[in-house]
């Protein structure tokens, strides 16, 4: 395995990267999910938005410790994964499984009860589902199949968001990127 893995299971970003159609929450606005798009004057996309079917197995992008936080009424992202990375970084993997009221298909059965405690994990490991939890869908959309979609979020030294697509394409080259700043 090596020091980090892309994401979303059985895909590279090479599958993503001239394919905007498979960023973005269907909302039909180009650029929608993608990173640093104003969706309004207070909202900010911080990070890249991946569409795969649902279910797909989301992995650890790199060794670290993953908190598996339930979704809460009224705060956007359903249920997330925070992983903290070996490297420093900060990793957000949002909107996982299907039901906001059950984590059965978010996060896998050894990682349900966690609550808050870190679990260590190690890169490409098995870490959610992508799914359609907490605000997937909340632009009139109603086809949870078609808005299901990850989102990434990348924060280098846990500091401020940083592009993940800068980061994705290091992770197809293969190369080593420890200490990597964008
Ligand atoms: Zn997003």
């Amino acid at each position: 395995m090596p020091d980090f893995v892309f994401p979303v299971a059985g895909m590279s970003w090479a599958d993503f990267r001239e394919r905007p159609e498979l960023r973005g929450s269907d909302a039909g606005e180009p650029g929608r999910g993608g990173w640093h798009y104003q969706r309004s004057e207070t909202h900010l996309h911080k990070g890249i938005d991946l569409k795969a079917p649902i279910g797909t197995p989301l992995l650890a992008v790199e060794n670290g410790t993953a908190e598996f936080i339930l979704a809460r009424e009224g705060r956007s992202g359903g249920h997330r994964v925070r992983l903290t990375g070996a490297s420093g970084a900060m990793y957000h993997y949002l909107h996982l499984g299907t039901d906001p009221a059950h984590p059965g298909d978010a996060f896998p059965a050894e990682f349900i009860d966690t609550g808050d405690r870190p679990v260590e994990v190690t890169a490409g490991t098995v870490i959610g589902y992508l799914g359609h939890t907490g605000g997937a869908v909340a632009s009139g959309m109603s086809i949870p199949a078609r808005a299901a979609h990850l989102h990434f979020q990348y924060h280098p030294q846990g500091g401020r968001d940083a592009n993940p697509a800068n980061l994705f394409d290091l992770i197809d080259t293969g190369l080593r990127i420890d200490g990597y700043v964008p």
